[in-house]
C-alpha cells in the first residue's frame, strides 16, 4: 500500500508522562480513517506529530515516505500547505464574513485574487453554505460554523484533511451532517483522518477504525465498531 502517512514505532512523552507509545500504522491515499479513544488517549498528539508541531522521541512519522522530523523548513511548509485541519472549536475569525474567512486562508497560502474569487464559492457549495457567504460566524449555528471551517480547510484542495474531534461541540443532527460532508470530501479524493471519542460518530463512519488506549494502538479494524 502506498501510504500518505505512516507511523513507525512512534513515541512521544511530555516530561514523565507518555502521550503516545510505540504507535505503528499506515494510512493509504484516499482512505478515511477514524482514530477513536477516550480523552487523553493521544489522538491530538498524533496530529501534532503529523503536522511536525512535535517530533517523536523515538520512531518516525512519515509523509509519503519522508520523515516529517527530518524535513527542511521548505518541505515542512509544503507538507502543511497540503494538509487541511479542523478542530472542535471551529477557530473562525469573528470579525470576518464566511467568505472572508475562507478567502483569508487562501491569501495566507499566497493564492491570487482571481483564484480566490473562483474557488471560495466552490468550497461553499460543497458544504451547502452559498447563502451564508456574507454572514458572520456568530450569526451561524455550530454545525454551520464547522461547515465553514471544513470549507476553509479544503478550499486549496489539500491531499490530506485532519479533523480533530470536529463533532465535539455539536448535537447529533449537526454531527451527522459534518460526518457526511467529510465522507463526501473523502470521496472526491482527499485522505481524511478523523478523531472522536463519540460512539455514535464511530458507528456512523463505518470505515477503518483505529482504537487508542493510553497512547497505544489497541485495535486497527477495517470495519470498526466502537468498543471502548
Ligand atoms: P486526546 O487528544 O486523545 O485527548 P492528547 O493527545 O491531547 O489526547 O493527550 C495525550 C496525553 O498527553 C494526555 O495525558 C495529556 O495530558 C498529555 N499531553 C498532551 N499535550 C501535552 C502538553 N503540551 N504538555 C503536557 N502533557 C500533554
Ligand atoms: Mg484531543
Amino acid at each position: 500500500m502506498d501510504t500518505i502517512i505512516s507511523f513507525d514505532k512512534a513515541a512521544k512523552r511530555y516530561g514523565d508522562s507518555v502521550a503516545v507509545h510505540d504507535v505503528s500504522f499506515g494510512v493509504g491515499y484516499d482512505e478515511f480513517v477514524t482514530l477513536v479513544g477516550h480523552s487523553g488517549s493521544g489522538k491530538s498528539t498524533l496530529f501534532k506529530l503529523i503536522l511536525g508541531e512535535e517530533d517523536p522521541h523515538t520512531g518516525s512519522v512519515c509523509r509519503a515516505g519522508i520523515d516529517i522530523a527530518d524535513m527542511s523548513e521548505r518541505e515542512l511548509l509544503e507538507h502543511r500547505r497540503n494538509t487541511g485541519v479542523i478542530f472542535q472549536d471551529f477557530r473562525l475569525l469573528s470579525k470576518k464574513t464566511v467568505f472572508e474567512n475562507i478567502a483569508f486562508a487562501m491569501e495566507a497560502l499566497g493564492y491570487e485574487e482571481d483564484k480566490i474569487e473562483s474557488d471560495v464559492p466552490y468550497a461553499l457549495e460543497l458544504v451547502d453554505l452559498q447563502k451564508k457567504a456574507w454572514s458572520f460566524p456568530q450569526e451561524l449555528s455550530g454545525g454551520e460554523q464547522q461547515r465553514v471551517a471544513i470549507a476553509r480547510a479544503i478550499v486549496s484542495q489539500p491531499e490530506l484533511l485532519l479533523a480533530d474531534e470536529p463533532t465535539g461541540n455539536l448535537d447529533p443532527v449537526n454531527s451527522h451532517e459534518v460526518i457526511s460532508i467529510l465522507k463526501q470530501v473523502n470521496k472526491i479524493g482527499t485522505t481524511v483522518i478523523l478523531t472522536t471519542h463519540d460512539k455514535s460518530v464511530v458507528n456512523k463512519v463505518k470505515g477503518r477504525v483505529i482504537t487508542l488506549v493510553n497512547g497505544e494502538v489497541a485495535m486497527d479494524d477495517l470495519k470498526g465498531k466502537y468498543i471502548l
